[in-house]
């Protein structure tokens, strides 16, 4: 009887905050933070969090007003993630590739009381700023100025210019390193406020709390088998769902954040040889630049990448693993907090010939250790579909990890947080005999065509093995007869530019390898393909073009 007691409200929640004490006890000497000609310890970077955040709080910021930030992956970005929320704040990150009207919105939307703005988004801010209707508060503005030689990007329009409160070093000069950190009330407090990246749709303010980020962070790490003292190189936008929970999941195993503003492969391949970098993250897309870059001379240590975020191309992880990466894959979404499921290795998979190996790999895998429950079903009637990998279902996901909800969308949240605790992820999938799922595609990706259900990924996958192809997505065009019929966006590898292959070509290609309905009826070259900020193709945009081209 007396366990059932609810515990008194003096106990301390869990949160992701107490692992930066802690870094700052047991790794106090390592290196926690290298950028450019700069290296920080972890007893540097907790008295410098511990001061920023006195100078947050000595400016009014209370428990749960919302704080933002708008800068790339430089040292104050690490920091931020717990100086922020170490006044009681909200944390939010907002996608510094998205355009004024939107940061705007998004400014207004959270009620931001305080942004934190890198150098080169400074004509960003102020346009979104300009666009305030009177009487609207405005945030208050931090400069985050470090000597970068990048050209500022041109002040743009007529907007007013806006006027900053002081710089972040500021902050940190004038804090108090003896400052009293603000623990959360309870562990489903508030921690951050991530609107999600807009592969589908116009973004979503997704609020997770301390005890939800606390688990994912420990899960992030037990899943990948991260080592203790890593080297990490940001490749993966911190503002971006936290940088998967790394943003805080470095400072518990004491490892160091290689801060970078921008990247392309050579650079990453600099980075690594030069800073012995163990681990990095990225979207396919970024194992596509590393694995299109050509290497004077092969790895001469282990460097660990979780790649995720979008379905991986077969193609892609082989020629990976060939370069010497140990690639995982991960699957996860923003509203569930970071990974759903993982797709566990098996020590016997290694004797499989490599084409095989790739196939497994890029599987989803099963539910991460963190994540209560993770299954394939049908959404009507909520019940497991069959373990064949042929039926598909939704994926679904229950547990602490998953978002407290949509900030101020009540509807949004019910349409797919159910009351029984179940967040449908919106991705249909199929379950395999041996309990690992496969994305099959997202509910809003898949192409109906003559009746039939079609995976865009499936195409996609035939037609990331032609050896020209740089990158591939595939979308429904309307079609008077079929309805729908699979239209692909294509980008071609350098070189091939010159002597590119025809759309007939492509076509044919299909035919010899895919069903006839999967076959892609039109093929549109193009340099790029839309991304967002991770990398993700945003197949919404493409979706737009092929229905302004009309039946085919
Ligand atoms: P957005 O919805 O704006 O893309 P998220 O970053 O939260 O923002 O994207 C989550 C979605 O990305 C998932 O619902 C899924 O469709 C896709 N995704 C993420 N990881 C993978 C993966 N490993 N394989 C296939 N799809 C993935």
């Amino acid at each position: 009887e007396e366990l059932k007691k609810p515990r008194p409200a003096t106990s301390d929640p869990e949160t992701p905050l107490g692992y930066l004490e802690r870094a700052a006890t047991v790794y106090g000497d390592c290196t926690s933070i290298i950028y450019k000609n700069t290296t920080y310890t972890w007893s540097q970077t907790h008295l410098r969090c511990l001061r920023v955040a006195s100078s947050i709080a000595s400016l009014g910021i209370k428990r749960h007003d919302v704080v933002s930030v708008l800068a790339p992956n430089v040292p104050a970005m690490c920091e931020l993630h717990f100086a922020v929320p170490m006044t009681g704040a909200v944390l939010n990150t907002l996608n510094l590739r998205l355009d004024h009207r939107t940061i705007s919105i998004l400014l207004r939307h959270g009620e931001s009381k305080l942004v934190f703005v890198d150098k080169l988004c400074k004509s960003l801010i102020q346009d979104a700023i300009s666009l305030f209707p009177p009487g609207t508060p405005i945030p208050r503005l931090v400069l985050i100025d470090d000597d970068t030689k990048e050209a500022l990007p041109p002040p743009l329009s007529s907007s007013p210019a806006v006027d900053f409160l002081c710089t972040y070093e500021d902050m940190v000069a004038n804090g108090d390193p003896g400052f009293e950190w603000v623990r959360p009330l309870s562990g489903w407090d508030p921690l951050v406020l991530n609107y999600t990246s807009g592969t589908t749709s116009s973004p979503k303010g997704v609020v997770h709390s301390h005890r939800g980020m606390f688990i994912s962070t420990l899960d992030s790490l037990v899943d990948w088998a991260m080592p203790k003292r890593p080297v990490f190189l940001w490749t993966l936008p911190m503002f971006h769902a936290n940088g998967w929970t790394y943003g805080w999941g470095i400072a518990a195993v004491g490892g160091t954040n290689v801060c970078l503003r921008k990247f392309d492969g050579p650079l990453i391949h600099r980075l690594i040889k030069a800073h012995k970098v163990t681990h990095l993250c990225g979207a396919p897309v970024v194992l596509n630049m590393l694995a299109n870059t050509p290497v004077a001379e092969p790895l001469t240590h282990r460097v660990f990448i979780q790649v995720g975020g979008a379905p991986p191309p077969p193609v892609v992880l082989k020629r990976m693993e060939s370069l010497g990466f140990v690639v995982s894959h991960g699957y996860g979404m923003t509203e569930a907090g970071g990974l759903i499921a993982t797709c566990e290795w098996k020590p016997d998979w290694d004797r499989l010939p490599e084409s095989e190996r790739a196939r497994l790999k890029s599987r989803q895998g099963v539910r991460t250790v963190g994540r209560n429950r993770v299954d394939v079903v049908d959404p009507k009637t909520g019940r497991s579909v069959k373990r064949d990998g042929l039926t598909m279902g939704e994926v679904a996901v229950k547990g602490g990890c998953v978002m407290l909800g949509y900030l101020k969308d009540p509807l949004g949240t019910a349409k797919c947080l159910r009351d029984d605790g179940w967040f449908y992820t919106g991705d249909v999938a199929v379950m395999h005999p041996d309990g690992y799922l496969e994305i099959k595609d997202r509910s809003k990706d898949v192409i109906i065509s003559g009746g039939e259900n079609l995976s865009s990924l499936e195409v996609e996958s035939v037609l990331y093995t032609h050896p020209a192809i740089n990158e591939v997505a595939v979308v429904a065009r309307p079609d008077d007869y079929w309805g729908e019929t699979p239209c692909a966006f294509v980008s071609l590898k350098e070189g091939i530019r010159g002597s590119k292959p025809s759309e007939k070509e492509m076509i044919a290609y299909c035919r010899a390898k895919l069903p006839h309905f999967m076959v892609p009826k039109t093929v549109v070259f193009q340099e790029d393909l839309p991304k967002t900020a991770t990398g993700k193709i945003q197949k919404f945009i493409l979706r737009e073009i092929a229905k302004e081209m009309g039946s085919a």
